[in-house]
């Protein structure tokens, strides 16, 4: 760099660039959407790095998500050409587990201890509940995880839960529970989510020695979307950035923008913003105003929208780029002609010449993904789901469709092992053995299998009667195709197998997530005309294969998508229940309202060149066809900037709506018309085995290798059973014998597990 600056620092205006160069001492970057935060804290780095102030490994650095951290570690990388060696960049979780993997015997643990997630945090709180004799009714394991999560985002220990609190669950034993969780905990090695945070600043409060190290260690401290760290983030930063002279300041760089804290109801507390100064005197404060991301018209409408809130700082943003194309907002008929239409609006794109990478679907809740893979799906349209599963990826859904797969295709074997003892029946590993080398043996589908088993007593009793009551269900459910609404079978099927219920006792707020997921999958299927080809399209939807690394739309969350942008945004949902969402304003009123306002500020500030918002005038909610109303933050929207097509297509929701109708009708016919079950299974089955961790079972042949194929006993022969031992064959129906055991007396087994006793 002959002329001064290298290219990260002369890249940057002087408002950037002082925030950048001004090294030593608190900096708080206090901004808008797009005014290039987050490329600030890299070119920090980048700075920092290139004057030799600090190594690698010397530098915490603290982003929102993994891929932002993926993302900062690139970008310095092309800057310096180096990222290597920035071990302390990443999220405030992977931080501080990497902390406490180190010093885990400081907080009870070893080194290896296990991160629960929260479905395995739920079961132990029920236990604890349970062994405290405590009615789990009343007191609801979900109610004590709210609790407890609660108190970890505060940086609250057992004992420091303020007596009121703890008073609030079973009759003032809610500290002591908390009490009991975490000494359990601590029993099985495990840490939960909160745990992470919490424990490593109990790590570093108690032990000076170690806080000492790691103050020393970080010479320079930097974090993004400051605005959404809780009580606990913020403890913890603050004792990691202290200095044990208070002459030394130290080097804290923050950067966040109040309007775009998502996250209260998560713990986050955007006052730690308003603290900084006070927590950190003498901070530099730095405010950025020029906008870098948006054109004109997107900008203007962003800001004007954000300025309803109350609770706000306030600032100015501008950008001196065009104006641009304005946000377009439009009524559809249904969220199936709003899939239908930002389909069309991105093959456009697409056939124009825009890459799909720059193109990003942004959801209030994750049910409204579904309807948006079909259309792609449909048009061939190359899309990932960011920040979780795709639709019929999700476990509760796979469990679904393999209860409807066994009704529809008793033959489905990889269905039937997942479900036999989903939800749990007490049909184990010993009882799926059997059933498993006699299907093998037989070289018949495992219910098949299951059909004669339960007719022996190679399954115990109870065993037995539980597996003969699941092959009835579903001889009922088989009888009942054709005879009703197939989705309405689907309903019943999930309610009389006990999977809904088995959701409904979790009480967690993923397990209502799920149910809702399991309500759209029945709505669904409405849209088909019997249950063979909704399983034939499911089928074909799951075999899409995303692998390739091509363009792709993003589909995600409106919370996913916060620090990204995109050339062209797609904002569908905006309707009163849904955005804002009916949650929000019941829980947390006003506050509430605004931090929905907030979400839909993210959402139109991601976009570069394009945001389109949709609202549909009809939803279908619990099977039940609503009208809807346009959500009111439609009304905050600028009229001078905003273009309002009142609805698509032919001017009027109800013309738009037939239109639509037999445009579907047209296709899905040709997507009927694809070859039959063979196929389906095919790609059923590939479906299965990728599931979350309830792969089918692997059974090997060792068992079998002792047995020899049956068919040739008489009675008086000598025999030996696997299970049972040595005894007599009594008499013979086919392939069932009955056998007079040495030890275990007269029983009905198959003559599979039976061994002709050489004399
Ligand atoms: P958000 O609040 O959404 O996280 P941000 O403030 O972190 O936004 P950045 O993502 O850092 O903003 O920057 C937004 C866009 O503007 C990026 O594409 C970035 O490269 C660009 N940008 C930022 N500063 C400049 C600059 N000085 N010159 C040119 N482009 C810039
Ligand atoms: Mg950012």
């Amino acid at each position: 760099q002959v002329h001064g600056a290298p290219d990260f620092l002369s890249a940057l205006n002087p408002e950037q660039r002082a925030a950048v160069e001004t090294t030593e001492g608190p900096v708080l970057v206090l901004a808008g959407a797009g005014t290039g935060k987050t490329r600030v804290l890299t070119a920090r780095i980048a700075h920092i790095l290139a004057q030799g102030l600090a190594r690698p490994h010397q530098i915490l650095a603290v982003t929102f998500t993994n891929k932002a951290a993926r993302e900062m570690k690139a970008r310095i990388a092309a800057l310096i050409g180096d990222g290597e060696g920035m071990g302390w960049l990443g999220t405030f979780h992977a931080i501080s587990t990497k902390i406490l993997r180190r010093h885990a015997e400081l907080a009870g643990l070893k080194s290896n201890f296990t991160i629960l997630d929260t479905d395995d945090q739920m079961r132990l709180l029920k236990q604890v509940i349970k062994a405290e004799n405590i009615d789990e009714k009343r007191w609801t394991a979900r109610t004590l995880a709210y609790l407890i999560d609660n108190w970890k985002n505060r940086g609250l220990a057992p004992k420091n839960v303020p007596a009121g609190e703890a008073a609030a669950f079973a009759n003032g034993r809610g500290g002591e529970l908390y009490a009991l969780y975490q000494e359990r905990l601590k029993i099985l090695n495990a840490a939960d989510f909160g745990d992470l945070l919490l424990e490593a600043l109990r790590v570093l409060r108690e032990n000076p020695d170690v806080l000492r190290e790691y103050q020393q260690r970080f010479k320079y401290i930097l974090v993004d979307e400051y605005q959404d760290t809780n009580a606990v983030q913020y403890l913890w930063l603050r004792l990691l950035a202290q200095r044990t002279d208070p002459a030394i300041k130290p080097n804290l760089c923050c950067v966040g923008d109040d309007d775009q804290s998502i996250y209260g109801w998560r713990g986050a507390d955007v006052d730690n913003i308003l603290r900084f100064e006070k927590d950190f005197p003498g901070a530099k404060v730095v405010r950025l105003e020029r906008n870098y991301r948006s054109t004109g018209h997107i900008l203007a409408t962003a800001a004007h929208l954000i300025a309803h809130n109350r609770d706000r700082l306030g600032k100015t943003l501008f950008t001196d780029g065009e104006d641009g194309e304005k946000p377009e907002v439009s009524g559809v008929w249904d969220s199936e002609e709003e899939a239908r239409v930002v389909g069309e609006e991105i093959e456009q794109l697409q056939h124009k010449g825009h890459s799909l990478d720059e193109v990003a679907i942004l959801v209030r809740a994750s049910f409204q993904m579904r309807e948006f893979e079909e259309r792609f799906i449909t048009l061939g349209l190359p899309y990932k789901v960011i920040g979780g599963p795709r639709f019929y990826e999700r476990l509760e859904i796979r469990d679904a469709l393999a209860y409807l797969r066994c009704t529809a295709q008793p033959a489905d074997d990889l269905a039937f092992e997942r479900i036999v003892n989903t939800p749990k029946r007490g049909l184990g590993d010993a009882s799926l053995q059997i059933l498993h080398d006699f299907a093998r043996l037989q070289h018949i589908p495992l219910m098949q299998a299951a059909r004669i088993l339960v007719e022996t007593e190679e399954v115990k009793p109870k065993q037995r009667s539980t597996l003969r009551a699941l092959l009835k269900d579903f001889e009922r459910w088989a009888g009942e195709i054709g005879q009703k609404p197939h989705h309405e079978l689907a309903e019943q099927i999930l309610e009389e197998s006990g999977y809904t219920d088995f959701w409904k006792q979790e009480k967690s707020v993923e397990a209502e997530g799920r149910l809702e997921n399991l309500k759209e999958l029945v709505r669904s299927m409405e849209e088909f005309p019997d249950l063979g080809s909704f399983l034939e399209h499911v089928s074909l939807v799951m075999d899409v294969d995303n692998a390739d690394g091509g363009e792709r739309v993003s589909i995600m969350t409106l919370h996913g998508a916060k620090g990204l942008e995109f050339e062209s945004v797609f904002l569908p949902g905006w309707e009163e229940g849904l955005f804002p969402h009916q949650r929000s304003l019941d829980e947390n009123g006003r506050a509430g309202l605004e931090e929905e306002r907030r979400l839909a500020y993210v959402g139109v500030t991601r976009a570069r060149r394009r945001a389109k918002i949709y609202f549909a005038t009809n939803r279908r909610i619990h099977g039940l066809w609503q009208t809807t109303t346009p959500s009111r933050f439609l009304d905050d929207l600028p009229a001078d900037h905003v273009l309002v097509t009142e609805s698509r297509g032919s001017g009027s929701g109800y013309g738009a709506y037939a239109q639509s109708r037999f445009a579907n009708i047209d296709s899905f016919g040709s997507r009927y018309d694809t070859p039959g079950w063979k196929r389906a299974q095919a790609h059923g089955a590939k479906g299965a085995q990728d599931s979350g961790g309830r792969g089918p079972l692997t059974i090997e042949g060792e068992v079998l290798g002792k047995t020899s194929p049956g068919g040739s006993f008489a009675p008086g022969d000598r025999v030996f059973h696997l299970k049972f031992g040595p005894g007599s064959v009594a008499g013979v129906d086919g392939s069932k014998l009955t056998i007079d055991f040495d030890k275990a007396g007269r029983k009905l087994v198959l003559d599979s597990f039976v061994e002709q006793k050489s004399s």
